[in-house]
């Protein structure tokens, strides 16, 4: 299997990637990426392709050029699509940290492309499980692959992959980053883990619920003065105290009351229900800002910058909307909050604009997934613009207007 190059990556990460190098030179960056950020099981559900739908793993590349990963969800398979080995001249070792064993947390493992590459070095690190006994993390590599249920065996990886058991207390250091593991409130334990780098602190802390006194203050000594505490949000509050209470999760109020206590900088919301749909997420993340300053809800190719000048951390989204960005010169009247909080009103222009789909009203009947050319019109700065799209027929509804239907497209390009 060959070597897929970073560089695939779209324009703004690419950007990001610039000014993480340029600002690299002068002061230590670490840059961490999220790559899957849904909890439980995977998500298509186009209600929830904003935040996205694959399951926990994020990236985190030291100063120093260490590469930590954290976790092996559905999301370590994109991560090994954009695969760069680790630029340090010291190592070409790639750490990965592994919380538990819980399927969102493993399944990507097989379908990590840069297992499959000799000349790649892994070191994983996990807890010994009692159900499992010694190398706990290598049977369950081992049992995920086996047949029936995956068509090669362990032998097609040829990367070479060591495997270090760790326990809850545990600090050790790698590069110049010291990681500490501390347990948490889940079903069968899951550990979390404190990464102390030159520009900042990261804490991990997914699926973890609160109401154990002993592992509560294990999460706030994780969490203690981290720039970023990543912290198990899946259900709301309400949730937590009835019908999810004992599921081994958390809320954005119970991050928010650990991000206080133990004085984290940024919280980021994780491990987000399948159910909860992007709307949901928004309604989560707006809540928590009203009681916490710095938030943000993990999304799917975010980036965060730990150590560039200023105070709190940096996030970058991905781009998202390359593929139907049209221009145009519509004037607009754009209502919203700002930094600080103040909400403003403003009349502006749009310049480009990208549409997913439309609702048209036709008197002709067109055919389910066939093609319609659009062309839309609309009162702009200097006369009327017009607009060329492309639809896909997704949806028919004949009979709400008398003699025509409902037609909803989707454009494409
Ligand atoms: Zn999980
Ligand atoms: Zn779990």
């Amino acid at each position: 299997m060959k070597q897929a190059s970073r560089s695939a990556g779209v324009g703004v990460e690419r950007a990001c990637t610039e000014v993480f190098r340029s600002a690299q030179m002068t002061v230590p960056i670490a840059k961490l990426s999220f790559w899957g950020v849904r909890g439980s099981t995977p998500t298509v559900d186009p209600a929830t392709w904003r935040y996205g739908g694959n399951t926990p793993c994020l990236e985190l590349i030291a100063p120093d050029g260490t590469q930590i990963i954290l976790d092996c969800g559905t999301g370590l398979r994109t991560l090994g699509s954009r695969w760069a080995a680790p630029n340090s001249g010291k190592t070409l070792e790639t750490h990965i940290l592994v919380t538990h064993y819980h399927w969102d947390h493993i399944q990507g493992i097989p379908f990590f492309s840069p297992l499959y590459v000799e000349n790649n070095e892994f070191q994983f690190y996990s807890f010994r499980s009692k159900f499992l006994g010694r190398d706990s993390l290598k049977q369950v590599f081992e049992a995920q692959m086996a047949v029936p249920y995956f068509p090669v065996d362990m032998s097609a990886m040829s990367a070479k992959r060591k495997f270090k058991e760790l326990d809850g207390g545990d600090s050790f250091k790698i590069g110049e980053n010291k990681i500490t593991a501390h347990w948490l409130n889940h079903p069968q334990g899951c550990l979390g883990f404190r990464i102390e780098t030159p520009a900042g602190i990261v804490a991990y802390a997914t699926d973890n619920e609160p109401g154990d006194a002993k592992l509560d203050e294990s999460l706030r000594k994780l969490a203690a003065g981290a720039d970023i505490l990543i912290n198990d949000a899946q259900f709301t509050p309400e949730q937590l105290v009835t019908t999810r209470k004992g599921w081994g999760h958390s809320s954005w109020l119970e991050g928010v009351k650990v991000a206080r206590h133990a004085g984290t900088k940024t919280l980021v919301l994780f491990h987000h229900d399948p159910d909860s749909t992007d709307r949901m997420v928004d309604l989560i993340l707006r809540q928590a800002r009203e009681e916490f300053d710095s938030v943000f809800a993990a999304s799917e190719g975010m980036v965060v910058t730990l150590g560039a000048p200023g105070d709190r951390v940096q996030a970058h989204m991905p781009g998202t909307r390359t593929a139907l960005r049209r221009e145009a010169q519509f004037h607009a009247k754009v209502c919203g909050v700002t930094e600080a909080g103040k909400d403003f009103e403003e009349e502006t222009v749009v310049r480009d604009i990208s549409l997913q789909g439309a609702l048209i009203s036709l008197k002709h009947l067109p055919r389910l997934q066939s093609e319609l050319q659009v062309t839309m019109e609309a009162p702009g700065g200097d006369g009327v613009q017009t607009m060329k799209l492309r639809g896909y027929v997704v949806r028919i509804d004949s009979g709400e207007e008398k003699g025509c239907s409902s037609v909803g497209v989707v454009f494409t390009d």
